[in-house]
């Protein structure tokens, strides 16, 4: 199974090559059709741990040893080896996607990324470093730094952008150590700091200087591929516990940003999974609501601040996927995204909007909507949860359905603290960490071990730069 750009037949890669150049050389993403022969049902037996070698096998055909991939990947490093425990809550379930070593969904990808990445190195015979460079929108920089940590053979920059993330994840990410990690902050908003990685990534680094890039965000299809995983789980859960007959659909409600975590439900699907509806949550950076109703993409709108900062996206890189996946023509692809660089703006045509209209859900909800779905969880249910699962949450109430429907759950509440204790009605005055404790002792629901330990690390990592200064940043770095 070999993977081609998603604007370029022609432009192919096996998949240990795809995960090591992360974009494809014209800009493209990288997609391959669905795994032949790929036997789900079976898969639904399997522990966590078989079912991740299953799928990443049948996906990333081209990996010599998954299952000792997945081995170092996970063992020990998350709450439960479960990994991403299904919870009931009321009539709905929570996937509990937080559990692992930062407290945010991105773990379950960026623990397997690292592995991928030095496997892929060593498969290809190549013997520059890898230099991972990331721009996070507050979760993937802290999983990335915490995945890649003092990785042989790679080193990895995260930019982040300087106003545009929580306290917490601030903290956590400029208390990294590391010898091969670097984390700076850029003047700016998320898509700021997207757009000047991007421009880095076509201009390159120089020829002969023992280094070549690769990305961790979930434009690498070696992110995507281990958040197929756990809708596998999800489904494989409801089945133990008899809730619906080997078969029967079920929803998924996911909190939606860049894409790349609803994406991965679609590949789910490909693959044979019983998926219902993919519903995709938005919160007021509403682009995907708007798009999805109406086939009309535009990017050209007010850029919002939210109490779901990870959500705060105006350019969803991976819907470019879904968009091959649906017409699987090079040409419209490159056409839509062409549009969307001149003109900020594309429409796709009738029988692709149908498609979508098929398979997906849509729905959005501001900040008051968040904040009155997480209190109203809380007293109803006794279950915290974070702004991002809120949003999808509230999306998920206005959403009818005969199916199960799972909401996906994206981070710990204490990545979000004083958004969460306002929410239920706590004082959210003062610092984060104060607000941290506060919230504990109103709701006695545990704070994860790495937060609670933040407060005491010192700072190693003071740089602020603009949008501009990133491409000589980086040369420095080298
Ligand atoms: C990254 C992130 C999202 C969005 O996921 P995408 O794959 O970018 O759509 C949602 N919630 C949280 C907490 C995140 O960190």
């Amino acid at each position: 199974m070999d993977y081609q750009s998603t604007r370029n037949k022609n432009l192919r890669a096996s998949s240990t090559a795809a995960v090591l150049q992360g974009l494809a050389s014209d800009g493209g993403l990288f997609v391959a059709g669905a795994p032949a022969d790929f036997d789900w049902r079976a898969v639904l037996k399997l522990d966590t741990f078989a079912m991740a070698e299953a799928v990443l096998s049948a996906l990333l055909p081209d990996f010599e040893d998954m299952h000792g991939l997945v081995q170092r990947a996970y063992t020990g490093k998350f709450e439960t080896d479960e990994l991403t425990p299904l919870v009931q809550v009321g009539s709905r379930y929570v996937l509990e996607l937080f559990r692992g070593p930062t407290s945010a969904f991105k773990d379950v990808a960026l623990s397997m990324l690292p592995q991928l990445i030095t496997a892929a190195r060593r498969q290809e015979g190549v013997t520059d470093e890898i230099l991972i460079l990331t721009a996070t929108s507050g979760d993937t920089g802290k999983a990335a730094l915490a995945g890649f940590r003092d990785v042989p053979g790679t080193r990895i920059i995260v930019f982040y952008p300087d106003e545009g993330v929580s306290k917490v994840q601030k903290a956590q990410m400029v208390t990294q150590e590391g010898g091969n990690v670097c984390v700076c902050a850029v003047r700016g908003n998320f898509d700021d700091t997207q757009t000047g990685v991007k421009a880095i990534f076509s201009a390159g680094v120089p020829e002969g200087c023992g280094m070549r890039l690769s990305s961790a965000n979930s434009i690498n299809i070696g992110r995507l591929a281990p958040q197929v995983v756990y809708y596998f789980k999800a489904y494989a859960e409801l089945l133990r516990a008899g809730r619906i007959p080997l078969g029967d659909r079920v929803d998924y409600v996911v909190p939606t940003g860049n894409f790349g975590d609803i994406l991965a439900g679609y590949l789910a699907k490909r693959m044979g999974l019983p998926v219902g509806r993919l519903v995709c949550a938005s919160n007021r950076n509403d682009v995907l609501t708007d798009f999805l109703r109406t086939g009309v993409y535009d990017r050209r709108r007010p850029f919002y601040k939210t109490l779901s900062p990870s959500m705060d996206i105006l350019v969803s890189s991976n819907l470019e996927r879904l968009l091959y996946f649906l017409c699987e023509n090079e040409a419209e692809v490159a056409g839509y995204m062409a549009d969307l660089k001149e003109k900020g703006v594309y429409t796709v045509s009738p029988a692709l909007l149908e498609k979508l209209h098929e398979q997906f859900g849509w729905g959005c909800c501001d900040d008051e909507g968040t904040k009155a779905a997480i209190g109203r969880v809380w007293r109803e249910n006794g279950y915290l949860m974070d702004t991002h699962t809120a949003v999808a949450w509230s999306v998920a109430e206005g959403y009818e359905s005969d199916a199960p429907v799972v909401v996906l759950s994206t981070a710990s509440p204490y990545k979000f603290p004083a958004a969460v204790l306002s929410a239920i009605g706590g004082d959210a005055d003062g610092d984060e960490f104060d607000i941290m404790d506060r919230l504990h002792a109103m709701t006695g629901v545990p704070v994860p071990k790495a937060l609670a330990e933040l407060r005491q690390k010192p700072v190693l990592h003071r740089d602020v730069i603009s949008r501009e200064e990133m491409q000589a940043y980086v040369l420095g770095k080298l």
